[in-house]
């Protein structure tokens, strides 16, 4: 199919263009590439003959590859900071070429449901442009998508594929207000109580511990090691499907949520007294679930931010653990452990990240400044919220 390979070739132009870059010098952008492929496509016929909505999608697929291909990589570092260097799996891969009867598709976009017709129960239709219509079978219902894309598969399947962002999640219209603390030993917790747990990693330890025992460049120590990496995996779906639930949930049942903002990139937060004075390996096991668990919580308010579109209010991180929620007062030495906070000033005491999650709810954790907050910002103040 011509749109295979038009795809193809102006990928694999990408991916020479990445191969000639040097440090210092940025790569050419998205934008750059499309006034590129104007050029290349008035230069050559056969090209132009395609459509140009498959080869700028084809562009498009390569820098969203490129992206992903970078946070894979921040979170590979993360998440394998300690571990020896032969014991981390492979980093992963860069982008690369698409080769002839493996990597075979493309994408159309700016589809509306007039491009996609079902014909009875088993078959439909889709138009594709400079093609016609193209029959598939109706496997499952087909949601109003902006963009579709076709593959064919090894066993040379072709497969039709429809992409559509879900709409925003309604709040329950109550006028709700909800701060969320994230922690290590509590995932998260809600300003009212609530206190949710992600799923622990399962089996990884166990694992880990055998490959360490296995000797080195035996074929045992091989397969533990693709255990280890499929373990990770299953995890890491684990802790998606929980990101999933959880920020749904939560969409639906407050119609104003407020996180701290952790663009404040300081992880002080999380590195203050979560583990009191451990050991080195206590310490160790924290870093990495605490690696993990700020991947999470990435994951988690992205998927808010999209689901509770507009609803969402991000808090400075400061002072959400010193301050007392309840008269204001903002005091290091009121946190008395890892679980328990106890104002000085009006004797209010409460799960420290209960309180955290409650000064987080107030939107003004850290009004104070540096020192401590002005009188009238001590006042325990709900926000007020308009219901359209
Ligand atoms: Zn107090």
């Amino acid at each position: 199919m011509g749109h295979c390979a038009h795809a193809r070739y102006v990928w694999n132009l990408a991916v020479e263009q990445r191969s000639w870059w040097q440090p210092g010098r940025p790569a050419p952008g998205f934008a750059t590439q499309c006034r590129q492929l104007s050029g290349a496509r008035a230069a050559f016929p056969w090209l132009a003959a395609g459509s140009v909505i498959v080869q700028q999608q084809a562009l498009r697929d390569f820098h969203a590859a490129w992206a992903s291909y970078f946070a894979a990589l921040r979170e590979w570092r993360r998440r394998y900071v300690r571990t020896a260097p032969d014991e981390r799996p492979d980093p992963p891969g860069q982008p690369s070429w698409r080769k002839r009867g493996l990597d075979e598709g493309f994408r159309i976009v700016a589809t509306g449901p007039q491009d996609v017709q079902r014909l009875n129960r088993r078959r439909a239709q889709v138009l594709v442009p400079k093609l016609g219509w193209v029959r598939f079978r109706w496997s499952r219902p087909v949601p109003e998508a902006r963009s579709y894309r076709v593959t064919r598969d090894r066993a040379g399947r072709w497969h039709v594929a429809f992409c559509a962002v879900p709409p925003p999640i309604p709040g329950p219209g109550t006028g709700e207000v909800v701060g969320i603390d994230r922690g290590v030993t509590v995932t998260l917790m809600l300003s009212d109580g609530r206190r949710y747990q992600a799923p622990a990693d399962c089996g990884v330890e166990r694992l880990q511990g055998r490959l360490d025992r296995a000797r080195r460049g035996s074929i045992r120590r091989a397969k533990l090691k693709a255990r280890l990496a499929r373990a990770h995996a299953r995890n890491a779906d684990a802790r998606r499907d929980w990101v999933e639930q959880r920020s749904t949930q939560i969409a639906r049942g407050y119609d104003l949520i407020r996180i701290e903002d952790l663009n404040v990139r300081n992880m002080t937060r999380s590195a203050k007294g979560t583990v009191e004075r451990p050991g080195r390996n206590v310490r160790q096991k924290a870093g990495l679930n605490r690696a993990i668990l700020a991947s999470g919580w990435g994951m988690f308010a992205a998927r808010l931010e999209h689901k509770a579109a507009g609803r969402l209010e991000k808090v400075d991180p400061a002072f959400t653990s010193w301050r007392c929620s309840e008269c204001g007062t903002v005091d290091r030495k009121a946190r008395e452990s890892q679980a328990v906070f106890r104002c000085r000033s009006c004797g209010y005491s409460a799960n420290a990240d209960l309180n955290a999650a409650r000064n987080i709810a107030a939107g003004h954790a850290a009004r104070g400044g540096r020192g401590l907050p002005r009188p009238s910002n001590c006042e325990p103040q709900l926000p007020t919220f308009h219901v359209a």
